[in-house]
C-alpha cells in the first residue's frame, strides 16, 4: 500500500513503458489534484492513449507508480481498478445499439448484493432515481426509451459518458470526447464536464484548443513520453518549447 495523499487523487511518478525497447512513456511523473480537470495535450504519437492505458491496468508498466488515493494501481488487475474508483472511456463509443438509453444505464449500475428480499423494491427506485439523474446531465432525459441506435453520434457518447458516472467513479478519464461532435455538443459536453468535476477529477485528452480552454483546469503538454510543459492554458500556449513541437509538426 503506498501513502495516501489527501491533495492529490492520483500521482503518476517515474511512470514508464516499454514496446521492445521504445519507450511510449518514459519516466512520465504528473499529479491530479479532487476536483480538477487535467487536459493531456500532444502531437499524435506522444503517449497520450499509452498513458490512460497504463493508469487503466490495460498495459502493463515496465516501472514507475501509479497512486490512487493510496492504492498502486500498478499492481492490480483492470476489474479491481475500475472498481477503486476509476472510469475510462474508449475513443469509439461502445454503448449497446439494441438497448434503449435506459437500459444501457441501468446494466451499468453497480451490482448490488441483493441478499436481503425486502430491500429489492428500495433498491428497484433508488436505481430508477438515478438512472434519470444521471440521463439529465447528459442531455438524454426525453430520450430514456429510446434505442441506443437512433441516437446521434455525439448523445451516444453522452450516454457512455452516463454509463461511467453512473458507477460513480472518483477519476474519470475520456479519450477524444468530443472527435466527431458537432460545435453544440461540444460546448453541451464542455458543460457537462464543468458539471461533473464538481464531485470527481477527470483526465482528458484532446486536440480541439477551443473545447481544452472551456474545461481544463490545467493542461500537461505531452511529447515522445514526457512532459514537455505543465499549467493553465495560457502559460502552456505561450511556452516557446510547445510552440517549437506543434509548428515543427
Ligand atoms: P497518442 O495517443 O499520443 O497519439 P499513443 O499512446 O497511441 O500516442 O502511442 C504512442 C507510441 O507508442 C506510438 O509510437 C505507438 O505506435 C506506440 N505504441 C502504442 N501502443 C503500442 C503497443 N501496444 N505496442 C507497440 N507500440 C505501441
Ligand atoms: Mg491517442
Amino acid at each position: 500500500m503506498v501513502q495516501n495523499n489527501p491533495n492529490f487523487v492520483l500521482m503518476v511518478e517515474d511512470l514508464t513503458v516499454s514496446f521492445d525497447g521504445f519507450k511510449a512513456v518514459n519516466e512520465l511523473s504528473f499529479y491530479v489534484e479532487p476536483n480538477e480537470c487535467r487536459v493531456i495535450i500532444g502531437p499524435n504519437g506522444a503517449g497520450k492513449t499509452t498513458v490512460l492505458d497504463l493508469i487503466c491496468g490495460r498495459t502493463k508498466a515496465t516501472g514507475g507508480s501509479v497512486n490512487f488515493k493510496g492504492h498502486e494501481l500498478l499492481n492490480m488487475r483492470e476489474d479491481q481498478i475500475v472498481h477503486a474508483g476509476v472510469g475510462r472511456k474508449f475513443q469509439t463509443p461502445s454503448v449497446y445499439e439494441d438497448l434503449t438509453v435506459f437500459e444501457n444505464l441501468e446494466l451499468s449500475y453497480p451490482k448490488g448484493h441483493n441478499v436481503f428480499g425486502a430491500l429489492f423494491f428500495r433498491r428497484d427506485d433508488a436505481v430508477k432515481a438515478r438512472i434519470q439523474e444521471i440521463a439529465e446531465m447528459i442531455f438524454l432525459q426525453d430520450l430514456l426509451e429510446e434505442k441506443a441506435a437512433f441516437l446521434s453520434h455525439g448523445q451516444k457518447q453522452w450516454l457512455e459518458i452516463g454509463m461511467l458516472l453512473i458507477q460513480d467513479p472518483e477519476l474519470l478519464m475520456l479519450d477524444e470526447p468530443v472527435a466527431g461532435m458537432s460545435v453544440a455538443e461540444r460546448k453541451k459536453t464542455a458543460e457537462l464536464l464543468n458539471r461533473i468535476i464538481a464531485d470527481r477529477s477527470v483526465i482528458v485528452i484532446e486536440h480541439d484548443m477551443g473545447f481544452v480552454a472551456d474545461i481544463a483546469t490545467r493542461v500537461t503538454v505531452l511529447h515522445q513520453g514526457k512532459v514537455l510543459s505543465e499549467g493553465s492554458m495560457e502559460r502552456v500556449q505561450n511556452d516557446p518549447k510547445v510552440i517549437e513541437v506543434y509548428l515543427g509538426h
